[in-house]
């Protein structure tokens, strides 16, 4: 089959300014941590990734380790776009990160020149790329020497492997030490991916949030939803199609504790009295951030993606309803 995208595509999604870089990404952007592993059909990768496309997403997420198993998701999204989007490369962002473990021994970890390096290779691999367009160190690594994995990023971007860098998983502090570094070499690093959604506020509580502001730089904030608890689907129970039945590598039902499930409850109505979905407000919650550059979703139906997007039809927050949420989700 042939693979048409909407002419209209990108009337459908707004495209925010990369921190001050010359780069911009679409206000929600796709994961592939899920979903795109080896136990999904292919027929439902495409699915999702067209409906993106479709949409205006021009921005997939990756990173070496995401299966399962490892490294699968880049296979089969390099699979989808030799297949599909090849004479769409120029209108990509293609994404990938090393950080956490890939391979056996030493070299597969972490933050080394040696395993940067060598994992980008394997990446460009699988992806069936000459370039990346983000690459990512995907957490910070306390026993590496700061230069020595800022010099492998560096190398990257020179060998033109990646055309911009990014930082995963960092604090304020840490980030701006990199980023003092990073500018000593002139690499373009433009992007910060941390974990805030309402329930988890730690990039503002460890200062990464200013400082990405403060030097200019993007945010891209990954599970929006809190992996789906931000949403209506275990608002009546632990549906067989839902993360933690169907993949509960990383969400247990343990999250669901009755302390929870209410707060999700009263999130849900407050979001409705505003006249959107749980998911919709979530989203919205973090694009009216002024930080937030893009809202890294994930999806296992190409419904939820048209969903999410839905809230961009209202970001803007009442002071009283900032303070709502904060009181339901913080106590
Ligand atoms: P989300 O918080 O968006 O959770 C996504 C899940 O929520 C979906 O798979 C689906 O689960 C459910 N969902 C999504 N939309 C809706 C909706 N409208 N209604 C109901 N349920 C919905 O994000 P993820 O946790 O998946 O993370 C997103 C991306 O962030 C990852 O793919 C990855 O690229 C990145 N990431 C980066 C990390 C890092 O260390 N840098 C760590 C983790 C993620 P269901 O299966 O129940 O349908």
């Amino acid at each position: 089959t042939v693979y048409t995208p909407s002419s209209n595509r990108y009337d459908r999604m707004a495209y925010n300014r990369c921190g001050q870089s010359g780069l911009k990404l679409p206000a929600l952007s796709l994961g592939f941590w899920h979903n795109f592993g080896d136990i999904t059909p292919y027929e439902h990768m495409k699915q999702l990734v067209f409906t993106a496309f479709d949409n205006g997403i021009t921005h997939f997420d990756l990173a070496n380790n995401y299966g399962p198993e490892p490294g699968a998701a880049e296979r089969n999204c390099g699979r989808l776009i030799k297949q599909y989007l090849s004479a769409h490369r120029d209108e990509l962002i293609i994404s990938t990160k090393a950080g956490y473990e890939m391979w056996q021994g030493p070299y597969g970890d972490w933050g080394s020149r040696k395993y940067l390096l060598a994992s980008l290779d394997q990446s460009l691999e699988r992806l069936g790329l000459d370039y990346v367009d983000i690459f990512y160190h995907h957490r910070p690594d306390p026993e590496t020497p700061l230069e020595e994995t800022m010099g492998a990023l560096a190398q990257a971007v020179n060998s033109g492997k990646a055309l911009y860098v990014g930082l995963s998983n960092y604090d304020g502090p840490t980030m701006e030490r990199a980023a003092a570094i990073l500018k000593e070499l002139h690499v373009p690093f433009v992007i910060n991916q941390n974990r805030l959604n309402i329930f988890d506020r730690k990039p503002i509580d460890n200062g990464l949030l200013d400082s990405a502001e403060n030097l200019g730089k993007g945010v891209i904030t990954f599970s929006p939803l809190a992996q789906g608890l931000l949403t209506n689907r275990y608002l009546n129970g632990v549906p067989e199609d839902s993360r933690i039945k169907a993949d509960g590598r990383f969400l247990h039902s343990d999250a669901l504790t009755p302390e929870r499930l209410e707060q999700i409850r009263a999130l849900n109505d407050l979001a409705a009295e505003r006249g959107q979905t749980l998911a919709e407000m979530s989203v919205a919650w973090l694009l009216h951030h002024p930080a937030v550059t893009t809202v890294l979703i994930g999806a296992s139906k190409p419904q939820q993606i048209l969903d999410n997007i839905g809230a961009l039809k209202n970001t803007s927050f009442s002071d009283e309803e900032l303070r709502r949420i904060d009181e339901i989700a913080l106590g």
